[in-house]
C-alpha cells in the first residue's frame, strides 16, 4: 500500500498538517491501493509562502537559466518516462500501452515545444517605428496556482508548470486527488533537475478544500485551471474577490462533421478519436454528425468498429481500451447511457453495465447511439465514457447549426474532400481549435476553447503568454 503524506513545499519534502486522506483505488479491481494526504488551507498558505518569497529573486533570472532548467527536466523525465507511464496507468486507469505512447510521452514533447517557442519569444518588443522610444515587457505575472484534472495527468500538468518556469512565475500545483502519483513522481524530477527552493510547490488536495484555498489566497495573482466546466465556474467567482488572472480550460462535446465526400477511413478514425483514453478527453469528438447520403453505412461501420474495440485492465500489454476512472464517473456514465436509451436514441452498440466478462472494475461498453437529437441528453452533456452519439444532417448549413448548438466550443472536426468547404467550415465553427481530414494539429499550435470551454490558449507561445503581464513603457533609451 502507498502512502502519500508529504507535499513538496521549499524545496523539501514536508509532512502535511491537514490529517486527512483520500484512498487511491485500482479502476480495474476496485481494490485499494493506498492513501494520500488531503492538503488544508495550512498546507495551501505554506507553499504560497515559499513560492511568494523566492518570486523576485526567480522573475529576475536570465531567461536561458530557465531554458536550462527546462531542459535538465526533460532529460531526467525521459529517463523516468516508464516509471512516469506506470504511476498515470496506476492511478487513473490508463492501459499500459496507451500511458507508455500517449499520456507519458505528452509532457515530454510539450517541453519539447515550449523550449522551441523560447527561441524565437520576445521579452522586450518595440511598438513600431512610430513610436522608437516605447517599448512592451512581457514580465512573470507573479505566483500562480496550478489546478489539473486525473485525464491526461502530466499533459495537463506539464502544459502549466513548463510555461509557467519559463516565463519566471513561481507556483504551486494541486493535481487532481485521483491523480496524485503523477504529480508526486514530477516534484521528485524537478528537484532532482536542481529547480532552487520554493520556485515549484506540490500540494496534494480536492478541490473544496486545498483549491478553494489557493483560489482565494490573495499572494496567489493568477490561477490556471484545467477540468470540468461546473468547477471552473466556482473557480472565476472565487477568484473575483481578490483580481486573479483565471485561464480555464474546461470540458467539451466536439462535433465531428462527416460529409458524404470525406475518406474511407473517417468514420473509423471518428470512432476510435472518441473512444480512446475510455472517452476521457475533453476534445474527443464525441458528437458524430453524418451527411443523410452516407448516414446508413456511417453508422454500420462504427457499429463494427465498436465491436471490434477490446476492453481490457490497465496493467495488461495490448491495445485495449481500460476502465473509466472512478466509480463516480462509472455511475454518472451508466445513467447518461440510461437518458439515451429513454429518450428514444437507436443503442446500436454496447448499452448499460459492464462489458462481457467483467464482474467489477469500472469498465464501460464502448457504445454508439444512431438517430440521436441535438436535444437529447446524451448529446448536450459531456459523457466522459466511451459513448459515441451519431447525428444526421441534410446540408452544410444544417451541419453548422447543429455543430454550434452547445454551450462548448473546445474542438470540433471536419471531414470533407471539399477543400474549400473545409476552409468555409473551419471559419464558421464556433470552437478554440478545429481538427480536419484527421490532420493533427502542429506542434506548438494553442489549445484552448471558446463559451463552457473556457478561454484559455496552452502550449507554445501563446501558452508563455498567458503566464506573463504586458507593460507599455514610453521614453525607453
Ligand atoms: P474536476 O473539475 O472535478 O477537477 C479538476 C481539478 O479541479 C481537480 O484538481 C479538482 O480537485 C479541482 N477542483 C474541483 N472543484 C474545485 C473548486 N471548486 N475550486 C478549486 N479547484 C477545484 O474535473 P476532473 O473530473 O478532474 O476532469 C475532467 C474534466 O476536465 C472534464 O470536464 C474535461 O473536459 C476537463 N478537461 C479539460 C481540458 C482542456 O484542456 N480543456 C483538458 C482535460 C480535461
Amino acid at each position: 500500500m502507498r502512502e502519500l503524506q508529504k507535499f513538496y513545499i521549499g524545496g523539501q519534502w514536508v509532512a502535511a498538517r491537514s490529517g486527512v486522506t483520500h484512498p487511491m483505488i485500482d479502476p480495474s479491481s476496485e481494490q485499494p491501493t493506498g492513501t494520500v494526504a488531503m492538503g488544508d488551507g495550512n498546507d495551501v498558505d505554506a507553499a504560497v509562502a515559499a513560492a511568494h518569497a523566492v518570486f523576485p529573486g526567480w522573475a529576475a533570472t536570465d531567461p536561458a537559466d530557465r531554458v536550462a532548467l527546462i531542459e535538465r527536466i526533460q532529460k531526467i523525465y525521459a529517463a523516468r518516462s516508464e516509471e512516469m507511464a506506470r504511476a498515470i496507468s496506476e492511478e487513473m486507469g490508463a492501459p499500459m500501452e496507451l500511458a507508455r505512447t500517449r499520456q507519458a510521452p505528452a509532457a515530454l514533447r510539450h517541453m519539447t515545444n515550449f523550449l522551441e517557442a523560447m527561441k524565437h519569444f520576445e521579452f522586450l518588443r518595440l511598438l513600431g517605428p512610430h513610436a522608437p522610444d516605447d517599448r512592451i515587457l512581457l514580465e512573470p505575472i507573479g505566483v500562480v496556482g496550478l489546478i489539473t484534472p486525473w485525464n491526461w495527468p502530466m499533459s495537463q500538468v506539464a502544459l502549466k508548470v513548463i510555461p509557467a518556469l519559463l516565463a519566471g512565475c513561481t507556483m504551486v500545483l494541486k493535481p487532481s486527488e485521483f491523480a496524485p502519483l503523477s504529480s508526486t513522481l514530477l516534484a521528485e524530477i524537478v528537484d532532482e533537475a536542481g529547480a532552487p527552493a520554493g520556485v515549484f510547490n506540490l500540494v496534494q488536495g480536492d478541490g473544496q478544500t486545498a483549491g478553494a484555498r489557493l483560489v482565494a489566497h490573495p499572494d496567489v495573482t493568477m490561477i490556471s485551471f484545467t477540468g470540468s466546466t461546473r468547477a471552473g465556474q466556482s473557480v472565476l467567482m472565487g477568484a473575483a474577490s481578490s483580481f486573479k488572472r483565471v485561464a480555464l480550460e474546461l470540458g467539451g462535446k466536439g462535433a465531428n462533421l462527416i460529409f458524404a465526400d470525406a475518406d474511407e477511413q473517417a468514420v473509423e478514425r471518428g470512432v476510435r478519436q472518441c473512444f480512446m483514453n475510455s472517452g476521457q478527453s475533453c476534445n474527443a469528438p464525441t458528437r458524430m454528425l453524418v451527411e443523410r447520403s452516407a448516414y446508413a453505412e456511417a453508422v454500420e461501420r462504427a457499429r463494427e468498429v465498436a465491436e471490434e474495440t477490446a476492453v481490457g485492465m490497465s496493467g495488461s500489454e495490448g491495445g485495449h481500451i481500460g476502465p473509466v476512472v472512478s466509480a463516480r464517473q462509472y455511475e454518472q456514465i451508466q445513467a447518461l447511457i440510461e437518458a439515451g436509451i429513454d429518450e428514444g436514441a437507436r443503442l446500436v452498440a454496447g448499452g448499460c453495465g459492464r462489458p462481457s466478462g467483467f464482474n467489477r472494475g469500472y469498465f464501460v461498453q464502448p457504445t454508439v447511439f444512431a438517430d440521436v437529437t441535438n436535444e437529447m441528453r446524451i448529446a448536450r452533456k459531456e459523457i466522459f465514457g466511451p459513448v459515441l452519439s451519431i447525428i444526421p444532417f441534410e446540408n452544410e448549413e444544417d451541419a453548422i447549426r447543429l455543430a454550434n448548438d452547445t454551450p462548448y466550443g473546445l474542438t470540433n472536426y471536419v471531414q470533407s474532400g471539399d477543400g474549400e468547404r473545409r476552409n468555409r467550415l473551419a471559419q464558421r465553427l464556433h470552437s478554440g481549435m478545429v481538427e480536419m481530414n484527421g490532420q493533427p494539429r502542429g506542434a506548438g499550435s494553442p489549445f484552448g476553447g471558446v463559451g463552457h470551454s473556457g478561454g484559455a490558449r496552452e502550449g507554445g507561445s501563446w501558452g508563455l503568454e498567458e503566464f506573463m503581464i504586458v507593460k507599455s513603457v514610453s521614453g525607453w533609451s
